[in-house]
């Protein structure tokens, strides 16, 4: 047994299901990821990855089932759910930052709306926090102005900004040109260090190799396979896995 079994549970899905009308994209789900741990979710396109880290924040409603972050299931509506949001981190393809604002101005924006902090504190740290991410000299600029790995690491400051206890990276790197992919894996991997929760849907295989404690395959909306990395890569039990890492590797 590893620390990590015994660790305290971050995000506890059980039975959860879902439909897009006759779409049947999540099929009794049943995930727990412990604190600290870092699960990559492979699979192919349309198999249900982005739509299991939508619910997980509730950006989709789920038919039934049970989600919970922390111990506390998720509130279906109003200021607890805006709560839940705040701790739960999501960082996606297109990195969404507000193209009007400067990427300061993008980090400390929910810290000041949503958890009404000072706008000095918040700009501490925001500045911190791009610090951490490598940009800081890029603080006043606007969105536009960055490289889209640059943007993508603002999305993960501003994600920061708001002290989740988990991150949720929906393909974070697909946008980007390859020469950047790197950079925004590098804070990833730190985070991972650092003790973050993480569930990250990504076809970086480099780093579901050394971040990930954990890979799950999915397809057609169910968890095929879950195992230690080294196993899935190596011997991947399921059919379906193994047609899939014949195409991407
Ligand atoms: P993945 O991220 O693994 O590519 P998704 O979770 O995005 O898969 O999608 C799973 C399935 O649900 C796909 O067949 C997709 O076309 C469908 N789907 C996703 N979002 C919607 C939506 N808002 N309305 C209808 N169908 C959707
Ligand atoms: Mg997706």
């Amino acid at each position: 047994m590893t620390a990590s079994d015994t660790a305290p549970l971050m995000i506890r899905m059980e039975a959860v299901d879902k439909h897009f009308g006759q779409l049947h994209v999540l099929k009794d789900v049943n995930l727990q990821v412990p604190k600290g741990q870092v699960v990559v979710v492979l699979g192919p396109s349309g198999s249900g990855k982005s739509t299991l880290c939508r619910a997980i924040n509730r950006l989709e409603p789920i038919d039934s089932g049970v989600i919970e972050i922390d111990g506390k299931p998720l509130p279906a509506e109003g200021k607890e759910l805006a709560r839940l949001r705040a701790e739960v981190g999501m960082v996606f393809q297109s990195f969404n930052l507000f193209a009007h604002k400067t990427i300061a101005e993008n980090v400390l924006l929910a810290p000041v709306k949503v958890r009404k902090q000072p706008v000095a504190e918040a700009r501490k740290t925001a500045m911190e926090l791009l610090e951490r991410v490598g940009i800081a000299n890029q603080a006043q600029k606007y969105p536009a102005q960055l490289s889209g790995g640059q943007q993508q690491r603002a999305a993960i400051a501003r994600a920061l900004a708001m002290r989740p206890k988990v991150m949720l990276f929906d393909e974070p790197t697909s946008a980007l040109d390859p020469e950047m992919v790197q950079e925004v894996l590098d804070v990833m991997t730190t985070l991972a260090s650092e003790g973050m929760t993480m569930l990250v849907v990504t076809h970086e295989m480099g780093f579901a190799r050394k971040a990930a404690n954990r890979v799950i395959f999915m397809s057609d909306g169910e968890i095929v396979e879950d195992s230690a990395p080294d196993e899935f890569f190596t011997a991947p039990k399921s059919g379906r896995a193994k047609d899939f890492l014949g195409k991407i590797l």
